[in-house]
C-alpha cells in the first residue's frame, strides 16, 4: 500500500489583511518559480523514498492569493510535468483568506485545485479585519467572494475559528451564518491558540466551549435530514462511532508529527503551518540546504520530541487511563504548547473534547437505535 504523504506549503509570508489572532510571524518573502523546481524535486524524492505514489500538498500562506493565479497556473505546470516523469501524482489543496478574490482565479481553481477551495471565517467576526482595521468590510468582501465561487462551480468549504464571543452567541445563530447566510454546506470549527505574535487567540475555557460545542451539535443535528451540511468535527465524530469510514481532524491523530511537515517560502520545514514561523526553535531544518527530505527530518531532534510525546502522555499523564485515547491521543501539540509552554501535556481543551465524544456517542448510538425500530416496524 502506498504510504499517504501530506506537505503544507506556504509558499508566501505576506498577507493582505490583518487578523488580530494571527500566529504567523508575516514577512515579504515569497517562493519563486526558479526555486520551485528544487523543492518539487525534493518532495519528490521524498515521496519515492516513503514509497508514495501520491501526495496532498496544502497551499496556505500568509495569504497565498497575493502571489496571483499566473504564479500558480505555472507552478501547476512545473510540477505535473515533474510528478508525471516519475508516475508520481500531486493532489493540490488550496486554503485562502479570499480577500483578494476576482473571476481570474476561477480557472486556476478549476484546473489545479478540482474546483474546490477552502477559507476562513468567524462568527462573528471581530478578529478577522482588513489592513484599515474593519471586520465589518472583511466580511462583506467575504461573503462576496463565497457567492461569486460558489456560482462558478466552486466547492468553499470553511474553517471557524471559536473566540469568547462565539461563546457567548446562540449556536444557532452561528449555525445560520455559514448555512443560510454564505451557503456553505461544509464547514468545521476549530479551536483558537495564542501563537506566534498574536493577541484574541487565548485557550478558551473548556466548560463555556463545552457548552456551545454541544449545542452546535444539537442544532447540526436537529437539521440533519432537511439540509445536507458536513460539520466538522460532528460529523467525522458522528461517522467514527456509527462505524463508518472517517478521518477525524489532525488534532486527535495518532501522531501528527507522522502525518505532516509544513515547508515555508524560505525552506523552513516544522511540523505544521502553526509551527514554521512562529516557533522558529522548534524547526526540522531546512528543504533547500538538505540534500534530502528523509535525511532532514530523520535527523531533526525537534520531529523525535513530537514522535514521542503520545507516549510520554500515556505514561505521565491521565490520558493512559483515558477511555478516549484511541480517539484522541492527547490532542493537539501546538495548542498544548500555546498554553502550557511545553508539549508533553494533554491538551488544554481535554475536558472540551471529552463532552463532545460522549455526545456524539450517544447520538450515534440514538440514531442507531431509531433505525433499528424503524426496521422492525
Ligand atoms: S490569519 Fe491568515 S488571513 Fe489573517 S492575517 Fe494571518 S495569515 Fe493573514
Ligand atoms: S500541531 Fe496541532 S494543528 Fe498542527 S498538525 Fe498537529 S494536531 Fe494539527
Ligand atoms: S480526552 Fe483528555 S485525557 Fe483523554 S486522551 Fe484526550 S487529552 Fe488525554
Amino acid at each position: 500500500m502506498s504510504r499517504p504523504f501530506s506537505v503544507i506549503l506556504l509558499p508566501t509570508l505576506r498577507c493582505n489583511v490583518a487578523c488580530d489572532y494571527c500566529f504567523e510571524v508575516k514577512s515579504g518573502l515569497s517562493l519563486t518559480l526558479e526555486q520551485l523546481p528544487q523543492l518539487t524535486e525534493r518532495l519528490l524524492d521524498h515521496m519515492e523514498e516513503r514509497g508514495s505514489t501520491q501526495a496532498q500538498i496544502y497551499w496556505q500562506g500568509g495569504e497565498v492569493m497575493t502571489i496571483g493565479p499566473d504564479w500558480f497556473e505555472k507552478a501547476n505546470l512545473q510540477m505535473g510535468d515533474a510528478a508525471r516523469a516519475r508516475g508520481l501524482v500531486l493532489n493540490h489543496f488550496l486554503q485562502t483568506n479570499l480577500i483578494g478574490w476576482s473571476a481570474r482565479w476561477h480557472n486556476v481553481v478549476r484546473t489545479m485545485f478540482g474546483s474546490a477551495l477552502g477559507t476562513s471565517m468567524d462568527y462573528p467576526n471581530v478578529h478577522r479585519r482588513l489592513k484599515n482595521g474593519s471586520t465589518e468590510k472583511y466580511t462583506e468582501l467575504w461573503l462576496a467572494a463565497v457567492r461569486d465561487a460558489k456560482a462558478a462551480g466552486i466547492e468553499v468549504g470553511v474553517i471557524a475559528v471559536l473566540h469568547p464571543t462565539t461563546l457567548e452567541t446562540p449556536p444557532a445563530d452561528f449555525y445560520n451564518f455559514y448555512v443560510r447566510d454564505a451557503g456553505i454546506t461544509d464547514f468545521q470549527v476549530n479551536m483558537p491558540f495564542p501563537g506566534g505574535p498574536s493577541q484574541g487567540g487565548d485557550t478558551l475555557d473548556s466548560g463555556p466551549l463545552a457548552h456551545f460545542l454541544v449545542g452546535l451539535m444539537n442544532v447540526w443535528l436537529a437539521r440533519t435530514g432537511d439540509e445536507d451540511v458536513r460539520l466538522g468535527p460532528f460529523y467525522e465524530l458522528l461517522n467514527t462511532f456509527a462505524g463508518r469510514p472517517s478521518t477525524l481532524p489532525c488534532i486527535w491523530q495518532k501522531n501528527c508529527a507522522d502525518e505532516f511537515v509544513s515547508i515555508d517560502a524560505r525552506g523552513s520545514a516544522a511540523l505544521c503551518d502553526c509551527w514554521v514561523t512562529s516557533y522558529p526553535e522548534h524547526s526540522f531544518g531546512n528543504a533547500f540546504a538538505s540534500q534530502s527530505l528523509g535525511e532532514m527530518l530523520g535527523g531533526s531532534e525537534a520531529r523525535a520530541r513530537f514522535l514521542a510525546r503520545p507516549e510520554k502522555l500515556m505514561r505521565d499523564e491521565e490520558c493512559g487511563t483515558c477511555e478516549w485515547l484511541s480517539m484522541c491521543h492527547g490532542g493537539c501539540p501546538v495548542r498544548t504548547f500555546a498554553d502550557k509552554g511545553t508539549i508533553f501535556t494533554k491538551d488544554p481543551y481535554c475536558e472540551a473534547y471529552k463532552a463532545l465524544f460522549s455526545h456524539a456517542r450517544a447520538a450515534a448510538s440514538r440514531m442507531r437505535m431509531r433505525k433499528l425500530a424503524a426496521a422492525a416496524r
